[in-house]
């Protein structure tokens, strides 16, 4: 007798459906009560990677910085603030999930102080002084499980597009990166393409430019059976 074909996003060992973590959107990491240092992102991509995969049948979580567009699919939905702040919910949720997709972006710096109330412009000439905010993508992949799967993100320009993702591959420890131009920002189209830790690249519609919903179906469909492979692999 044929067997009945397992879905997708279910994990064939455990039979339950996949537990997928989105982190979207910017940091903001505060220069005072007011002010803010933090990157350009709408969250565009990460709302619709969270949309594919509950679309899939997954049980998604996703965590929204300040301003982060929501997915449109019922998922649960947690916020951040800082840096600091996307790694308190993330290094609480991991362990409970099976996938990492870190589509936020997080600011590379934080104000080594933030000041109490508001800087006054009389104060006039302002430095301030930048500290290192923590690799949280980093961080959680190195406290993976072996049936946990981390996909990170490098955005970068073009011409050094895919030097940067093998780099970041190796120095993030994660399983796949989703590597697209600095031209994605702010754009509803993306050209992208994906390094897995085997050194395979993958391109969704022979590198032409596609939605950001078109290439988190893509992109879902590449994970999905990676990922119910570890499951399985663990029992
Ligand atoms: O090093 P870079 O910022 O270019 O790497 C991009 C990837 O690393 C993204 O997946 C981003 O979410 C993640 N990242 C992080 N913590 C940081 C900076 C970036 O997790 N402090």
């Amino acid at each position: 007798m044929p067997s009945t074909p397992v879905p997708l996003h279910v994990s064939q060992a455990s039979g339950r459906p996949l537990r997928v973590l989105v982190a979207s959107g910017p940091t903001h990491e505060p220069i005072d009560s007011v002010r803010y240092i933090g990157n350009r992102s709408s969250g565009r991509m990460g709302a619709a990677i969270a949309d594919a995969f509950a679309g899939a049948g997954c049980a998604v979580t996703i965590a929204r910085g300040p301003g982060a567009l929501p997915p449109t699919q019922a998922v649960q939905q947690l916020a951040f603030g800082s840096a600091a702040e996307l790694l308190t919910v993330l290094s609480q949720e991991w362990p409970r999930h099976d996938v990492l997709v870190m589509a936020a972006a997080v600011a590379d710096f934080r104000p080594a102080k933030a000041l109490a109330g508001k800087l006054k412009r009389a104060s006039g000439h302002v430095q301030l002084d930048l500290e290192p905010t923590e690799d949280i993508v980093a961080a959680l992949a190195a406290a993976a499980r072996s049936d946990q799967f981390v996909v990170g993100f490098a955005l970068e320009p073009e011409a050094d597009l895919e030097r940067s993702a093998r780099d970041k591959l190796r120095r993030k420890g994660v399983d796949a990166i989703v590597a697209n131009p600095l031209q994605t920002m702010d754009s509803v189209t993306v050209v992208g393409r994906v390094l897995l830790a085997d050194g395979s690249w993958h391109m969704p519609a022979e590198g032409a430019a596609i939605s950001k919903q078109e290439f988190a179906t893509w992109l879902c469909k590449l994970v999905l059976p990676l990922a119910a492979k570890r499951i399985g692999a663990r029992s």
